[in-house]
């Protein structure tokens, strides 16, 4: 531990999640509070985050909920608004949110899928981003983590407008990282590759056999934790990532470097 730090990371901090109903959004709302964080938990399925804030309670931390469908800007906004009325302010956004596409050649694909994606992973992040930021400059300052993924950097087949989306969550975070950083407020994407999670689970049992193919491809041979990736959006939530912004950090177990 060096000097300065607090014992707990995020010891005092606020921090607001989307998509923590499951999957990596849910590691972190764990991860975070186990960080000492306040946590404000959001998705759609209320049920999923009743009980996480239960169990978190359990342990000890402070933790609520807040209902919103990312895609809505005034949704989002009252998500925002719930975490300064419970707990005085935000301090990081963790905007993780997302939706995929199925693997079918872009040609194929419905003009219904490219929106869902756009709607959700995009206007998502940026309907996020633009509240938070009003809150953290009344605050003074504070750091937001965008889930872009590996598709956000480099290419695959069958997966064009998530891609192109993620692609477009490393340029909204830049963007905002160069507007904000003169305002304390740091803005970085974390880029994941295969995790465990409901999007992964639903496609490996359309086809066994893209598992496989999905191991082989990936220098660690295996797919992440959801945990694995929450500890690297805490880190970068974390005053000890203090001159880190506009960045995107690959948590991929090398899959880019290959
Ligand atoms: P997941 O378990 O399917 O989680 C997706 C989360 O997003 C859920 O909590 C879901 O909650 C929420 N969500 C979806 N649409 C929403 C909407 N319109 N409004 C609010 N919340 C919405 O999958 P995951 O892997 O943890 O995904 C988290 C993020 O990681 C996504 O941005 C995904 O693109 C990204 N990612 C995943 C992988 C991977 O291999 N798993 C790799 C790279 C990047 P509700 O349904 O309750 O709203």
């Amino acid at each position: 531990m060096s000097a300065g730090h607090p014992v707990a990371p995020l010891a005092g901090k606020v921090a607001l999640i989307t998509g923590a109903s499951s999957g990596i959004g849910a590691a972190a709302a764990r991860v975070f509070a186990d960080q000492g964080a306040a946590v404000v938990l959001s998705a759609r399925r209320e049920d999923r985050l009743l009980d996480l804030v239960a169990g978190l309670r359990r342990t000890g931390a402070e933790a609520t909920h807040w209902v919103a469908d990312v895609r809505s800007g005034e949704e989002v906004g009252r998500a925002v608004e719930h975490s300064v009325e419970c707990y005085g302010r935000l301090d990081i956004a963790f905007n993780n949110a997302g939706a995929g596409v199925p693997k079918e050649p872009m040609h194929r694909l419905a003009d219904v899928n490219y929106e869902l994606v756009m709607d959700t992973n995009v206007r998502g992040v940026w309907n996020c981003m633009r509240h938070e930021i009003t809150a953290m400059l009344a605050g003074g300052g504070g750091a937001i983590i965008n889930t872009s993924s590996v598709g956000g950097l480099v290419a695959s087949s069958t997966a064009a407008p998530y891609i192109a989306a993620k692609h477009a969550v490393i340029g909204l975070t830049k963007a905002a990282a160069v507007e904000y950083a003169p305002h304390n407020i740091r803005v970085n994407a974390i880029a994941p590759g295969l995790t465990r999670s409901e999007m992964i689970d639903e496609w490996f049992r359309s086809s066994p056999e893209a598992e496989q193919r999905a191991y082989r491809s990936a220098p660690q041979g295996r797919a992440a934790d959801p945990v694995e990736v929450a500890e690297a959006a805490a880190w970068l939530g974390s005053d000890r990532a203090s001159f880190v912004t506009g960045a995107t950090l690959s948590v991929d177990g090398g899959r880019t470097a290959w």
